[in-house]
């Protein structure tokens, strides 16, 4: 269990992480999670649409990460197997959240369900987990 708070701390339960680093649910992890959230606050309330850097184009952003959420929402909706956590599709700052664990967790999982999000992190967190597993 975790909580990110507008303005506020991120509270984390120690025994929830515990738990993860010991088999939680694929492709989690609370404090990649909650931060995420925490980034995303940083121009107002979780929406899923973080600050992002002067080089982004915000317009490929959130058409990318609009497609991709409805993309994930209507597999969810249709029961099609989906790789990435259906909390992702409860609202767009799940999405953001859970999609950053992937990035950071499962690259390779991400990247294959949806390469333009997958770039799109790249120049949101300005690295690229995959490179560094190679
Ligand atoms: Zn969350």
């Amino acid at each position: 269990m975790g909580q990110s708070w507008q303005r506020g701390p991120v509270i984390l339960s120690w025994g929830s992480i515990a738990q993860e680093l010991t088999g939680g649910r694929a492709g989690s992890n609370l404090v990649l999670h909650e931060f995420s959230h925490k980034l995303d606050m940083l121009n107002g309330r979780a929406n899923g649409f973080p600050p992002l850097h002067p080089e982004m184009n915000l317009q490929r952003w959130t058409t990318v990460l609009s497609q991709a959420f409805a993309r994930l929402q209507d597999q969810v909706f249709h029961h099609e197997a989906a790789c990435i956590d259906d909390y992702a599709t409860t609202h767009p700052a799940e999405f953001f959240a859970v999609i950053s664990e992937y990035f950071f967790m499962y690259p390779n999982v991400l990247q294959h369900y949806c390469a333009e999000v997958y770039e799109q992190l790249i120049g949101c967190y300005r690295q690229d987990p995959l490179r560094r597993q190679s």
